[in-house]
């Protein structure tokens, strides 16, 4: 930082050996785990979840997570070894409630599933066809041990083959029909907001519990992702007489699911496109990083995003007439 040169008395001198990853890519590849930009594998979760993968029955420990001495790999291979026990000592593994199922009449086997998936629990299957006996095709097919129920795939699959069991789009629409009752009888701005269920629905009740003065203007509709969010969703709300959309997730590298995310921050980019190809102003949807802990930043989005669409004036889809929707 001197730029100087000078010299230090020192009766030893210790180099520090670097830790260079091996090749790991064929292993990740081979067990579906990642690995981060300098070869070394990457849990779950650094707080969460630091001795396992988001594929569950996969554990690491020591250097293969980074460079460790020995006390601490000891300690890291420790705990995973709990960890690995508990299945092993219960003798089975509790699956999550809400978990895809693919209709295999209705897959046309793209294999985008597998890609988008970060838990490993899609895979492929040959299956005889049905017209053509002696021809195999490729079926998608979910694993629910190792499904944790985000429903990207779901709102990924261009042909509607992956419903969420539980929680399937049914059950949103009725939701979002359900909200859209109300424009009818209002004249302030409508606003129908999709919530995580883990970072922004939580801040949604941060804000609330913490007594955070906000406009009412918002009917909020949790999904266990925003990567759950369809794009088929956020058109009906908005087709549906809604005068914005708000989508609310986790911060980047915070989803409870990897990145479900970030697969819905793409479809929001895309959508924002659709929307003013077909004429209707791009900044009646917006997606915002909320956590469960930042109630007054919940309370900021609302206010900002209201004060927006009350610039906009109301949806050119109300179903009342737009005089009477402006209170004129
Ligand atoms: S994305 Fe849909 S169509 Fe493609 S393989 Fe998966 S389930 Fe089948
Ligand atoms: S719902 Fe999520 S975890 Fe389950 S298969 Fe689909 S992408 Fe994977």
């Amino acid at each position: 930082m001197l730029n100087t040169t000078f010299p230090i008395p020192a009766d030893k001198v210790v180099l520090s050996a670097p830790i260079i990853a091996h090749d790991n890519k064929a292993l990740a590849e081979m067990l579906k785990i990642p690995i981060d930009s300098h070869g070394f594998f990457l849990e779950a979760h650094v707080k969460l979840r630091p001795v396992e993968f988001a594929t569950d029955g996969i554990y690491l420990a020591g250097t293969a997570q980074g460079p460790k001495n020995i006390e601490e790999s000891v300690s890291h291979a420790q705990a995973a070894a709990a960890k690995a026990l508990i299945p092993l000592i219960l003798g089975y593994v509790e699956s999550e409630p809400i978990v895809g199922v693919v209709d295999p009449e209705v897959c046309v086997g793209c294999e985008f599933c597998v890609d988008v998936c970060q838990f490993g629990a899609v895979s492929m299957e040959e299956v005889e066809s049905k017209e053509l006996k002696f021809l195999k095709e490729l079926k998608a097919k979910i694993n629910p041990a190792l499904c944790k129920g985000c429903g990207t795939c779901s709102s990924e699959c261009q042909v509607d083959a992956i419903r969420m069991r539980h929680f399937t789009d049914d059950q949103i629409l009725a939701m979002v029909h359900s909200a859209l009752e109300e424009p009818a009888t209002t004249s302030d701005p409508f606003i129908i907001a999709f919530l995580c269920n883990w970072c922004s629905y939580a801040g949604a009740d941060n804000a609330g519990v913490s007594r955070f003065q906000q406009p009412s203007n918002i009917r909020n509709i949790r999904v266990m992702c925003t990567g759950r969010i369809d794009m088929i969703h956020i058109l009906e709300a908005l087709a549906g007489g809604a005068d914005g959309v708000l989508v609310m997730g986790c911060h980047p590298g915070d989803c409870h699911y990897i990145a479900g995310n970030l697969r819905a921050e793409l479809r929001v980019k895309f959508l924002t496109e659709v929307l003013s190809a077909i004429g209707l102003e791009p900044e009646r949807l917006r997606l915002e990083w909320v956590s469960a802990s930042e109630g007054k930043k919940f309370e900021e989005v609302v206010k900002e995003f209201v004060a927006t669409i009350r610039k906009l004036g109301p949806s050119p889809h109300r179903k009342i007439p737009v005089a009477k929707a402006i209170g004129e």
